[in-house]
C-alpha cells in the first residue's frame, strides 16, 4: 500500500508544528538507501518516520531500525504498516528528550528525513551522545545543507565548523520540493556525515570560542578576537593569519589551532 493510502486509511492530517512534510516518492527512499551505503549489519536510528515512506526502504536493508516519532496519531499507522517486520522498533517520544548514549557502542547509523526546525539540535545530540556513530545520512533544508558543507564565504558559519570538526561532509542527492506532501516552498538535499576523528574530542569551550570569533561577521578576525582575548596579535602572528582576514575566511584547521593557543595563553 502506498503512503497516500495509509494516510487516508488512518485519516491523518499533517501538522505544521512538527515540521510534517512527508515524502511522496518511492524513488527518493530507494536512492537514499542505495547511496548511503547501508548494509545488512547496520543498526539504524531514524528521526521522524512520519507515515514510514523512508522507513520501509530502511527495514528491507538494515539489521534493525529504531524510529523515533513524536506524533502519537501516527503510531497505529506505523505499527500496522510494519507489523511483519521484526527488525522495526518504534519509540513514541520526542527524539531530543531521549538519551542516545545506550546506542553508542552499536556504532549506529542515522538515516532520516528530519524535522527541519530542529536540525541543529539534532546534529548536536548525535555528536555528543553517540560520538562513535558510523555515519549519518540526513535530508535537510537545502540552505542548511549548504551551511553545513561550506568551507569559506557567506555560508560558512559556526555550524559549518561545528560539523566539520567531527565529520567529512558529502552531498548525496538534491530533492526538489515536488517530492513532498504538502509541497513546501523550500528545496531539500541529502547529506552524508562521516566522522573523521582528526581533532579528537573537542569541547564546548571550542564552540563558544568560534561563536565569539563570528560575533561580528563583517569585521576582521582581529577585531572580533580582541573583544575577549588579550593576545589576539600574538595568536594571529604565530599562525601567520593576517589580522585583516574575515572570520568567514579562516579554515577549520586554523580555528582549532587558534583555540589551542588561546587556551595555552589563557589557562
Ligand atoms: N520521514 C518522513 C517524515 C518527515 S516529516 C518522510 O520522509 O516522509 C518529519 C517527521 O518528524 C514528522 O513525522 C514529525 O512528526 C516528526 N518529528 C518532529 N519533531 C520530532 C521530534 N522532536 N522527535 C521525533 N519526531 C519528530
Amino acid at each position: 500500500m502506498k503512503t497516500s493510502e495509509w494516510l487516508k486509511k488512518y485519516d491523518i492530517t499533517l501538522k505544521k508544528k512538527f515540521g510534517q512534510n512527508f515524502l511522496n516518492s518511492n524513488n527518493i527512499p530507494l536512492k537514499i538507501a542505495e547511496k548511503s551505503g547501508l548494509t545488512k549489519n547496520d543498526y539504524v536510528i531514524e528521526i521522524g518516520p512520519g507515515a514510514g515512506t523512508l522507513t520501509e526502504e530502511l527495514l528491507k536493508s538494515a539489521e534493525a531500525v529504531h524510529s523515533f516519532e513524536i506524533d502519537y496519531t501516527l503510531i497505529p499507522l506505523l505499527k500496522d504498516r510494519f507489523k511483519d517486520y521484526n527488525n522495526f522498533i518504534l519509540y513514541n517520544i520526542d527524539f531530543l528528550e531521549y538519551n542516545l548514549s545506550e546506542f553508542n557502542e552499536k556504532h549506529p547509523v542515522y538515516i532520516a528525513n528530519i524535522p527541519y526546525n530542529i536540525s541543529s539540535p539534532i546534529l548536536e545530540k548525535i555528536f555528543t551522545e553517540t560520538p562513535d556513530f558510523k555515519y549519518a545520512v540526513l535530508m535537510v533544508q537545502k540552505e542548511f545543507g549548504e551551511r553545513v558543507a561550506a568551507i569559506s564565504g557567506k555560508d560558512y558559519s559556526p555550524l559549518s565548523i561545528f560539523v566539520q570538526t567531527y565529520c567529512n561532509v558529502k552531498k548525496l542527492i538534491d530533492v526538489p520540493s515536488s517530492n513532498f506532501i504538502p509541497q513546501p516552498k523550500i528545496d531539500s538535499v541529502v547529506i552524508k556525515l562521516e566522522p573523521h576523528n582528526l581533532y579528537g574530542k573537542t569541547d564546548k569551550k571550542f564552540f563558544d570560542f568560534v561563536h565569539r570569533c563570528f560575533s561580528q561577521r563583517r569585521k576582521t578576525i582581529k577585531n572580533n578576537l580582541k573583544n575577549f582575548c588579550g593576545n589576539s596579535d600574538e595568536i594571529l602572528d604565530k599562525l601567520e593569519i593576517s589580522p585583516m582576514t574575515r572570520p568567514e575566511n579562516i579554515s577549520v584547521d586554523n580555528y582549532i589551532k587558534m583555540f589551542d593557543l588561546y587556551k595555552k595563553m589563557n589557562p
